[in-house]
């Protein structure tokens, strides 16, 4: 690393050495000691000919990263069967959940790494008896901190979009407020986009939350969401600025529901002059919550 500028003292630079591991999106600590992934893989002992393994050269082992406690498996279904696979394990946690409450807890139980690193479980904010449900990916800094979806920097834009058309997450009239919830409920590191393994994984928590929350409408905020929720391959752009039929399960019966994706906050945030298309969006919600224009399914 280079020499600190003179005039920055000891602290001042170790604190701008810090800020720039988090510019970069290293933010959390996985492990007691750095790990070279770029540093070549120590020699493997080769067969001799006469099928001995020749001894490993002199010299002090490579450091190895210091081992992470091991996860709890989730509950097997059977005694003494082998612990099920993580999306199996998630399933079978989401299909016993009867209440929001049951559903948070399983929501815990999930075998992820993610949970090492992030700070709170992140479940749903609002009102659950809206009618309205949003979707995001998954939550972030300020989200992982205070353990809500939606309240940073995004959060704030998205609940002062969905003010201008007369909703909001904390009112207690049904009909002016609207319940919040992610794909992930845990914060991936450095606010990377989750893993296709992980949305598999949670996946059937997601639509287990909204076979409890029973919504007449779903909001996908962004393309992650939209792509998991509609099992797409198109990218939001393209998804946005209509109503699907969104596969769900409703009393153990496959069934629709309207859905709608748009625009992550985030990406308004980034690119401002798409809010004009989020803007057509959050009309065409206001027209079909009040009762214009039935979603077209598809
Ligand atoms: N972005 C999301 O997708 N979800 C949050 O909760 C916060 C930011």
């Amino acid at each position: 690393m280079n020499a600190a500028p003179r005039d920055l003292s000891e602290t001042e630079a170790l604190l701008a050495a810090l800020r720039l591991q988090l510019d970069w999106g290293a933010d959390e600590a996985l492990a007691e000691a750095p790990l070279d992934r770029l540093a070549a893989p120590p020699p493997r002992p080769s067969a001799a000919p006469d099928g001995m393994a020749t001894p490993a050269p002199a010299g002090p082992p490579p450091p190895r990263a210091p081992r992470r406690p091991a996860q709890p498996a989730a509950p097997s279904l059977l005694p003494g069967a082998p612990p099920p696979q993580p999306v199996q394990a998630a399933a079978s946690l989401a299909a016993a959940a009867h209440s929001l409450e049951a559903l948070r807890e399983a929501m815990r139980e999930v075998p992820t790494p993610l949970r090492d690193t992030a700070t709170n479980l992140v479940f749903g904010d609002g009102n659950p008896e809206s009618g309205l449900m949003l979707i995001g990916e998954a939550p972030g800094g300020d989200e992982d901190r205070l353990g809500r979806p939606f309240v940073g920097v995004s959060g704030q834009l998205l609940d002062r979009m969905l003010a201008s058309i007369g909703l909001d997450r904390a009112a207690e009239e049904p009909a002016r407020a609207f319940y919040i919830t992610n794909i992930l409920p845990w914060r991936p590191p450095g606010n990377r986009t989750p893993t296709d393994a992980e949305i598999t994984q949670f996946l059937p928590l997601v639509l287990r939350h909204i076979a409890l929350v029973k919504p007449r409408h779903v909001v996908m905020l962004g393309g992650v969401s939209a792509k998991a929720l509609l099992r797409a391959k198109e990218g939001i752009t393209r998804l946005r600025g209509r109503w699907h039929a969104m596969p769900v399960e409703q009393a153990g019966e496959s069934a629709t529901l309207p859905a709608l994706p748009t625009l992550h906050p985030a990406y308004l945030l980034r690119n401002p002059a798409a809010k004009r298309e989020a803007w057509a969006d959050l009309l065409l919600l206001r027209r079909t919550l009040d009762g214009e224009n039935p979603p077209a399914e598809g």
